[in-house]
């Protein structure tokens, strides 16, 4: 028999660190005694400690382990030996320990066992210590805190219906105008005064308490001191294990930038619509799988259909013959290089060839991701009056110039003639000025001949008279004849072979007489033209090379347009009307050649073709 109250006995379980009970197995089994590390152990777990009764334990565990343990304590009773028994309480409060137990049996000589010492260690639920379960929570925690942070939204975790601030990122922070101190732990309107404005807002979070749902607010207008903008706010409910929303998680993303983009583009349609409604403009879409074309109530009425959608083989029917293998080689052409379109073309209304209108259409390709063109979209304008307009102007230039054509080939024959007369008597002064006349009635012609040729070109009329000549030769007899009307400059010729090509060689020696005119007006006296030409790759190349005042590279795009010319002080006093590189460009694009130009300003240019060589033998032949 032992003394429980013997003082020694109390000081050894006071003195255990691990909680320790003792069992008294007969007559029933009750636990007689225990120690203060059990009890604070039993008041951490927030359990009533009944004395004397083995129920204590039940209280936290099933009805099965509470088998189990009775069952392993008349076991080392009777076998008067150690043992080990885990079992899992119930705690409410820290749910993931075990509790291993260790029973020894009190020996009292040859006697049955008595009593038995139970001594308890809490042990976590799975291999990992308690303190690596520790870590790990506040590695993720850590984890969580730095993606709050880096994340370019504002972030906040709001908690009850209060909205205390658990968490708030610097993004936020800077929104609110706040630092953390201002607001951790503290309730929204308490933090945020400025909230009070915004009564529907605070009830409209505070209602995802009850609803549990989401809400996302778009474009939400914020303007104060601090921002001025708009955003989109996300308020996404955090529930506990019983499925009750106890925290709010706020996102907010500053969408200002693409509010103000939409509006912006908003505003660009809006002006192109006023742009396209003042300029008569249609709009116009194919879809390139359906082969359906889709018409704007002004392209409509510009192609005087009764419906505003068509198949793409009734379109095609609208247009004339005449300009429908270049309107569709164009488009083709634009579509496989991935370039916009600009054509001008006819239709027939109704079918009927009576009437005909002039349209001139832009437009592009768009394409998906895989590069496969989806639709072709753009502008149409009905330009039948100016084009009716240029007719007439062409014509009337035609007319013009070919009307002072014919009493100037009769005044350079009658100075020719004086030229003759005057040839053998050495009335020097008199055979001087008639050449100087010559010289000048050579330059009125060319410029008579450059619009009698832009009216020919636009009105469809100029036609190539191909022969086969050596290019080398008509560039030798040029050189030979600009050195006479333009005493001012060396005319220099590089490349002596012979060149044959199948070309017009009136048209080919107007674009070699051009360049070396504009090389002479636009370079000093008395500097160099060099004429070169030579084989590539069956191309004739040639060139004609000045020291004059050289081209800026902007200029360079709109040199060969119609009437276009570098307006500057160098240019001012030289006389001209910007059609002689038009008429040249016109001239080589129907011999499928090339024109182009190389210049650096102040210090020269270089103008080169190209004409095709073998091809043109192999046609030949
Ligand atoms: P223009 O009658 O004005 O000379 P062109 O069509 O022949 O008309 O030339 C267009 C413009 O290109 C000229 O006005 C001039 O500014 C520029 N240009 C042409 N040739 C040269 C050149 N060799 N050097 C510098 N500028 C040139």
């Amino acid at each position: 028999m032992i003394d429980l109250t013997s003082s020694f006995l109390k000081a050894l379980l006071k003195h255990s660190k691990s909680p320790i009970i003792i069992f008294k197995i007969k007559p029933i089994l009750v636990v007689v005694e225990h120690n203060d590390a059990y009890r604070n152990l039993i008041a951490r777990i927030g359990v009533d400690l009944a004395f004397y009764d083995i129920n204590i334990i039940p209280n936290l565990i099933s009805d099965q382990e509470k088998e189990l343990l009775i069952e392993t304590v008349n076991q080392v009773s009777e076998r008067k030996e150690e043992a080990n028994l885990i079992i899992h309480p119930i705690y409410s409060n820290s749910p993931n320990v075990n509790w291993e137990l260790t029973f020894s049996p009190v020996l009292q000589s040859n006697q049955p066992i008595e009593y038995i010492i139970c001594s308890l260690k809490e042990i976590p639920t799975n291999e990992n210590g308690i303190e690596q379960i520790l870590l790990e929570l506040s590695e993720s925690e850590a984890r969580f805190r730095g993606f709050f942070e880096q994340a370019p939204l504002g972030m906040c975790v709001l908690r009850g219906k209060e909205l205390v601030t658990e968490y708030a990122n610097d993004n936020i922070l800077k929104l609110w105008g706040k630092t953390r101190k201002e607001i951790i732990g503290i309730p929204q309107v308490e933090a945020r005064p400025e909230l009070g404005l915004q009564k529907s807002l605070l009830n409209r979070v505070k209602g995802i308490f009850k609803t549990g749902e989401p809400l996302v607010l778009n474009e939400l207008k914020i303007a104060t001191a601090l921002t001025d903008g708009f955003f989109i706010a996300m308020y996404q409910p955090l529930k506990n294990d019983k499925n009750e929303v106890t925290r709010i998680l706020v996102i907010i993303k500053d969408i200002t930038e693409q509010v103000n983009f939409k509006k912006e583009l908003l505003k660009a349609k809006d002006i192109l619509k006023i742009a396209m409604d003042a300029s008569e403009m249609g709009s116009w879409n194919i879809d390139i799988e359906s082969r359906k074309v889709l018409l704007s109530d002004r392209a409509q009425q510009i192609y005087e259909l009764e419906s505003n959608n068509l198949g793409i083989e009734e379109a095609k029917a609208l247009i004339s013959a005449d300009d429908f293998s270049a309107l569709t080689g164009g488009i083709r052409y634009a579509l496989h290089h991935r370039k916009a379109f600009n054509i001008e073309y006819r239709i027939n209304i109704n079918g009927i060839n009576t009437k005909t209108k002039w349209l001139r259409t832009a437009g592009k390709a768009y394409y998906n991701e895989d590069g496969k063109a989806i639709y072709i979209a753009g502008a149409v304008l009905d330009i039948t009056e100016h084009k009716q307009d240029e007719i007439r102007k062409n014509d009337f230039i035609g007319m013009v110039s070919h009307e002072l054509k014919t009493p100037l080939t009769a005044l350079s024959a009658y100075v020719q003639l004086l030229q003759f007369k005057l040839k053998d008597t050495d009335n020097s002064f008199t055979i001087e000025t008639l050449d100087k006349i010559n010289v000048q009635l050579k330059r009125m012609s060319l410029m008579i001949d450059g619009f009698l040729n832009v009216s020919l070109l636009e009105s469809g009329k100029i036609l190539l008279h191909k022969t086969d000549f050596d290019l080398v030769d008509l560039i030798k007899t040029i050189a030979e004849e600009n050195r006479v009307i333009l005493p001012s400059h060396f005319i220099q010729v590089v490349g002596l072979e012979e060149i044959i090509v199948n070309a017009d060689r009136e048209k080919i020696g107007n674009v070699i007489n051009n360049l070396i005119s504009n090389a002479a007006k636009y370079s000093k006296k008395e500097s160099l033209i060099a004429i070169k030409c030579e084989k590539q790759k069956g191309e004739a190349i040639i060139s004609v090379e000045d020291e004059g005042i050289g081209i800026k590279e902007s200029d360079i795009p709109k040199l060969f347009d119609r009437f276009y010319r570098v307006e500057s002080i160098s240019t001012q006093t030289i006389a001209g009307f910007g059609v002689g590189l038009y008429i040249c460009a016109e001239v080589m694009e129907r011999h499928k050649g090339k024109i182009w130009v190389e210049s650096k300003f102040g210090q020269g240019s270089t103008f080169l073709f190209s004409l095709p060589v073998e091809e043109m033998l192999t046609n030949e032949g």
